[in-house]
């Protein structure tokens, strides 16, 4: 057979390859930079398992000074969605990821899009039949479906390979007498392999693999012209240069077919590590997440509740690398993008999503921002979610900061929020316009022996210019004054003998003034209010 005429009949205006391999030469980049790459179907927002699968090479290409490509896989008509690569780059950049090259960046290397790049398919497929390594099968659906039948009934593997290929053996006159019919063709790879004999292959994080070898002549191009996963990844990866392919690892199974395609091309390959997917525990069963059935698993749900963008990257850390989390402990004020991430650190078992873990990281990166900063994050997430709270924070943005920096600023900060959304909740009472119709728990104490506290408070110990000392020191003497133990020791070894203690005083203080019992410092509290408020607020009480 004369693979060269054949390659001409099938693909008569299809360029040479060497047009290609030219114009999209070796990527001048330093030694040990990794190319990876992002490549979704556009089917749609991504969620907490598409961001992990991207976050991972992102890390990888830019930690390594490297380069990120979003692709988009659009080969399977079936599951495009209108906007779906827009709605995709959007959620990767709320994230910041920094993507160098994609359909909306463009870059040397595109179209990155597949279905734009049928042309470039169409090249290498002629290619592979020129060296004789593929072939047109002009079977129809239903030679096919008999096919199969009789594989079942003679418990044979199924597909299309060996005796049962039976294209494989057109001769060219049969060929171009199919093609002057005007019947249309898949293009099938001519597999060597032999399922009796082992294929052995290093996968970055699960080490060696063995699998059978491929020896079905699969499609590499449909009667469309466009081609499946397996060679528009070969081809893409190839011309993109890709250093390490990451994808999920059901891909797994494909993985000696896929090698085939990358031998009978010649190419060099990629590395490649298959990721585990991240799972969730639902009741009994571990399943992979579902954007249908865990909406917190979607951006729009974390966006929403004010998730932190930068707790959410933290976690993925954590679960990229076991030992993250101990050096993040070491090295509480670097970024992760200082850590050194490597595949075999990644769990080999895969991983469950965790909210509470996610909440405690959150909690911890938030207390050790800025009050500033706190601020900022909060105010973009308020424009959006909460309008007004996002005019009265900016209203009264100093006096905000001045909030947001209570028991900030030391050693053991402040750890109480973990989302923008819970921030109004801790420091609502702060402000004036939301203290309007509140309710008061006094606990056990009785409405006069609150009046009479606040009452003589008012009257004769508060200063709002006292120090910390000086303020508890008052505190301590109106509790003896009014027969509240000042001192908890005596108070302990002689309940009966006294009214309440020190601590009664300051909660009714504290309730009077925040209506709450647990808030942060108190006396910084009342600093911050001011005279004014404070004064307001008791004497609110005081008319109760
Ligand atoms: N388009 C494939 C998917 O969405 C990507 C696989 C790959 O990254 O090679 O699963």
């Amino acid at each position: 057979m004369d693979y060269k005429k054949l390659a001409d009949l099938l693909y008569p205006n299809a360029k040479d390859i060497e047009y290609y391999e030219k114009k999209y030469p070796e990527r001048n980049l330093k030694e040990g930079a990794e190319v990876c790459r992002f490549a979704p179907s556009p089917t749609g927002r991504v969620h907490m398992g598409n961001l992990f699968a991207s976050f991972v090479p992102e890390v990888f290409a830019h930690q390594s000074g490297g380069v990120f490509i979003l692709r988009i896989e659009d080969t399977d008509q079936v599951r495009i969605l209108e906007n779906g690569v827009q709605l995709i780059y959007d959620d990767l950049k709320t994230y910041d990821y920094q993507i160098d090259e994609s359909p909306l960046d463009g870059g040397e290397y595109g179209p990155y899009v597949q279905t734009e790049r049928k042309e470039i398919y169409e090249a290498y497929a002629k290619y592979l039949v020129s060296i004789g390594r593929a072939y047109p099968c002009f079977c129809s659906a239903e030679d096919l479906d008999a096919m199969r039948k009789r594989q079942e009934e003679r418990k044979e593997q199924i597909g299309y390979y060996g005796k049962y290929a039976k294209c494989r053996n057109l001769s060219l006159d049969d060929v171009k007498k199919h093609l002057d019919n005007g019947d249309k063709f898949v293009l099938r790879l001519k597999s060597m392999g032999d399922p009796d004999k082992k294929f052995v292959f290093k996968d970055l994080i699960k080490g060696a693999i063995e699998l059978p070898q491929n020896n079905l002549d699969q499609v590499l191009i449909k009667s469309d012209g466009i081609p499946p996963y397996a060679f528009a990844h070969v081809v893409d990866d190839h011309l993109m240069h890709t250093t390490t392919v990451t994808r999920d690892d059901s891909y797994i199974s494909s993985v000696p077919y896929h090698m085939e395609l990358w031998d009978a091309f010649g190419f060099k390959k990629p590395k490649f590590a298959h990721l585990l997917p991240i799972n969730i525990k639902d009741g009994d069963i571990i399943r992979k997440i579902s954007k249908r059935k865990d909406p917190w698993a979607a951006i729009s749900y974390h966006h929403e509740n004010g998730i932190p963008v930068e707790a959410v990257k933290l976690y993925f850390a954590t679960l990229l690398n076991s030992n993250f989390e101990g050096w993040l402990l070491q090295n509480p004020d670097k970024s992760y993008r200082d850590f050194k991430f490597t595949f075999d650190k990644m769990s080999k078992s895969g991983s469950l999503f965790d909210m509470e873990k996610l909440t405690n990281i959150s909690k911890n990166y938030l207390s050790k921002l800025k009050a500033s900063e706190v601020f900022e994050l909060l105010s973009t997430w308020a424009e959006e979610f909460d309008k007004d709270f996002y005019d009265l924070i900016n209203n009264y943005k100093d006096y905000t900061i001045r909030v947001l920096n209570i028991e900030r600023e030391q050693k053991k900060p402040r750890k109480d929020f973990a989302f923008y959304s819970e921030i109004k909740n801790h420091i609502w009472y702060m402000f004036d316009e939301l203290f309007t119709d509140v309710e008061y728990d006094f606990g056990v104490n009785t409405i006069d022996n609150v009046k009479e506290i606040v009452n003589l408070y008012v009257k004769n110990y508060y200063n709002a210019d006292d120090d910390k000392d000086t303020w508890f020191n008052k505190i301590k003497a109106l509790s003896d004054e009014l027969g509240y133990a000042s001192d908890m020791k005596a108070y302990r070894e002689n309940p009966e003998g006294y009214k309440g203690s020190v601590a009664d005083v300051s909660n009714i203080i504290r309730v009077a003034l925040t209506t709450k019992s647990m808030t942060p410092d108190l006396y910084e509290i009342m600093n911050i209010l001011g005279k004014d408020r404070v004064l307001d607020r008791l004497n609110r009480v005081n008319n109760l």
